[in-house]
């Protein structure tokens, strides 16, 4: 079953679920961190609707895969088309809605695949990969170039970063995706991951927050 977008309230956003337009390397210290050069255009990839699992109570993690890595990034509610050059005044009208991912992502598989130069999918599309946030309302999140977010496990800090420090800041990220891909109503575009990836556990307790907006305790099953 595909996942229906909510907001913080609980109550459902009437927009299907869409893709989940993501970009690679946004941030230069985790590009650094994986020993990746940092990209001088957004690298872009999709996750699929099927990907989309909600971050409820508990997530559960693929099994018998290898490790699951974390990346937590700012998600982003597309409540209007966007295709081709747009402006900064719509790609800004297009978000309806600020939220958290986890970009799920089988490393070891990843790795591999990027040895051979083949597509990323079967690392980071699989079901379950993209377990997403409720949305609050993006006229209740403040400026979009001023979101931070961080993710504690188990009581640490593991990451935390603020769109301020994005290479490709939110709205010319938009910009840019529109020029690629079509953005429809329902899609969710994931801005890229600040440095502390690392693999999840069972039993894991994670708190994930945009500071002051939103926050989220849920755990890793098993
Ligand atoms: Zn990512």
């Amino acid at each position: 079953m595909i996942y229906q977008h909510r907001y913080l309230d609980g109550s459902a956003v009437d927009l299907p679920m869409g893709k989940v337009v993501c970009v690679g390397r946004n941030y230069a210290e985790h590009a650094r961190e994986l020993n990746n050069p940092v990209p001088t255009e957004p690298l872009l990839f999709i996750k699929p609707a099927t990907s989309v699992v909600p971050i409820g109570d508990k997530i559960s993690l693929i099994q018998n895969r290898g490790p699951v890595h974390y990346e937590t990034e700012i998600a982003l509610l597309i409540g209007q088309r966007l295709s081709g050059e747009v402006s900064d005044g719509d790609a800004a009208a297009a978000v309806i809605g600020v939220g958290l991912a986890l970009d799920l992502t089988l490393r070891e598989l990843q790795d591999q695949l990027k040895a051979k130069a083949h597509p990323w999918e079967r690392a980071k599309s699989f079901d379950g990969a993209c377990p997403l946030s409720p949305f609050v309302p993006a006229a209740e999140a403040g400026e979009l170039s001023e979101l931070g977010m961080q993710l504690d496990i188990n009581g640490e800090c593991r990451q935390r970063g603020t769109a301020a420090e994005m290479i490709t800041p939110i709205l010319t990220l938009i910009k840019h995706i529109a020029t690629q891909f079509t953005l429809l109503p329902g899609d969710v575009v994931i801005t890229g991951t600040p440095a502390g990836v690392g693999v999840l556990q069972p039993g894991d307790r994670l708190q994930l927050s945009i500071p002051g907006k939103l926050q989220i305790d849920t755990r890793i099953a098993g």
